[in-house]
């Protein structure tokens, strides 16, 4: 008999949040300030927003008391160690009351959760980062899969097959769409702004719970069209979503199935478990290239 391992955040009460955990102000390399940011964010129907400045723990009281129904928290982005190339990795620490120093990935990792945050590994694909970076990791909550700003300025943007190296080899790990706003623009691409997002089931509103939240993996990620119900049972897993072109079961090795709406859009599809699978997750694609992804679904024998 196969244990599915999935806290399903469409079975669960609560209402749905929108939001982006990575974001750059003027205290770094951003082109605004955290009041335009989250203004910005705001208006664009996003309810909570990360500040994660390079290396920098970016003040956001005076801005969170402001703000009426939106949620501005505090983070970092830290530069750290070297990858097997060379290159830094970059370590989101979310929701800390401390700066902390760039310094080797382990360490910063397990300072963010001393002080009740949590880490996520940012853009491993933009990093040059490969999943022999990040297994010897311990303790991040997930890494980023999209990452908006790395797509539209030079094409890295997804790093969904370094998650399912991660989870073919059993490190169970969320997945993170960001957009990393920098509020870069150019006139040869779109800007890097309210583009990716996260919804979150939460209580409520409040720092507590979205972090509560995001540790249950009550969530799912998107640059577009949205999921709207799973049913996960022993034997199957139910998805209905917007409609899309693509609806993606995505598994170890040759196990998965994808469903395709050739001349018309399709909004629903279901897969049976196999028995070999040790994770399952769902990931669609609508017309214009825009994708959702579920958290993995764990099948333990
Ligand atoms: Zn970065
Ligand atoms: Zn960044």
């Amino acid at each position: 008999m196969v244990k599915v391992v999935f806290p399903n955040p469409f079975e669960i009460d609560g209402s749905w949040f929108k939001g982006n955990i990575h974001s750059h102000s003027i205290n770094s390399d951003g082109i605004l300030n955290v009041f335009q940011l989250s203004f910005l964010y705001k208006a664009n129907g996003y309810d909570f927003l990360f500040i994660t400045d390079h290396n920098k723990l970016t003040d956001v009281s005076e801005i969170s008391e402001k703000m009426e129904d939106f949620l501005v928290l505090p983070g970092e982005e830290i530069n750290a160690g070297k990858s097997r190339v060379g290159t830094e990795y970059h370590i989101l620490s979310l929701n800390i009351t401390e700066e902390i120093p760039k310094g080797d990935p382990q360490v910063i990792i397990n300072e963010t959760l001393r002080q009740g945050g949590e880490a996520v590994i940012a853009h491993p694909y933009w990093s040059a980062l490969t999943v022999e970076d990040i297994l010897n990791l311990k303790g991040f909550l997930g890494i980023e899969i999209f990452n908006t700003t790395c797509e539209f300025s030079i094409g890295k943007g997804y790093s969904t097959i370094i998650w399912d190296d991660l989870l073919v080899r059993g490190r169970n790990t969320y997945g993170f769409v960001t957009d990393d706003v920098h509020w870069h623009f150019n006139p040869h691409r779109p800007v890097d702004a309210c583009y990716g997002y996260i919804m979150v089931k939460a209580e409520d509103l409040t720092a507590n719970l979205i972090m509560e939240s995001l540790r249950r993996g009550l969530f799912y990620s998107s640059t577009g069209p949205k999921i709207i119900d799973m049913e996960v049972d022993e034997e199957s897993v139910y998805v209905k979503t917007s409609p899309v072109k693509i609806i993606n079961f995505i598994s170890n090795s040759s196990l998965g199935e994808r469903f395709t709406g050739i001349s018309n859009p399709i909004t629903e599809a279901t897969y049976r478990f196999r028995g070999k699978e040790t994770y399952v997750r769902v990931e669609i694609e609508d017309y214009e290239g825009r994708r959702a992804w579920t958290n993995p679904i764990y099948l333990e024998k």
